[in-house]
């Protein structure tokens, strides 16, 4: 029988992982696409690059340093995000950060991404989950500042 408790372990031992070794975290050399995300409340710094091509994300990476939150974020965005089209990446970015910030998120499968609900209870954590996310957006949509969590 799986408790609440173990499954909480399980998530940790994810975010954990996640975190002393990060997935596709390397410069991206043929990235037609990339961005700074920085927290200051955490201090959280990472830069996203991505390859698109025919609005699909063939590839994606980062950089940076920060929390071990911040970094398990970020490699999970990047398995969760590669090879799929633009529009379902921005869906699944929505859905994670209801899932972050509501109480009753819909019911929506975000996979590996679930190891993060824990951080719902920490709300000044939830912008080191979604610094990521918010600058794979920018860097997708080519804004070229900064992304603030703020
Ligand atoms: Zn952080």
């Amino acid at each position: 029988m799986t408790g609440h408790s173990d499954l909480r372990d399980l998530y940790q031992e994810v975010i954990f992982d996640h975190n002393r070794q990060p997935r596709n975290f390397h410069v991206l050399d043929d990235a037609n696409r990339s961005a700074d995300g920085h927290n200051p409340l955490c201090g959280d710094q990472l830069t996203v690059y991505a390859r698109v091509e025919d609005d699909i994300i063939q590839d994606v990476s980062f950089v940076g340093h920060g929390c071990a939150i911040s970094t398990a974020s970020a490699s999970l965005m990047t398995e969760a995000v590669k090879g799929r089209p633009i529009a379902e990446a921005k869906q699944l970015f929505d859905h994670m950060h209801q899932m972050l910030t509501e109480s009753h998120p819909e019911d929506t499968d975000l996979g590996k991404l679930e190891v993060l609900s824990g951080v719902r209870e920490f709300p000044a954590r939830v912008k080191c989950a979604t610094l990521a996310w918010h600058t794979l957006q920018n860097a997708i949509t080519q804004a070229t500042q900064t992304a603030q969590t703020e």
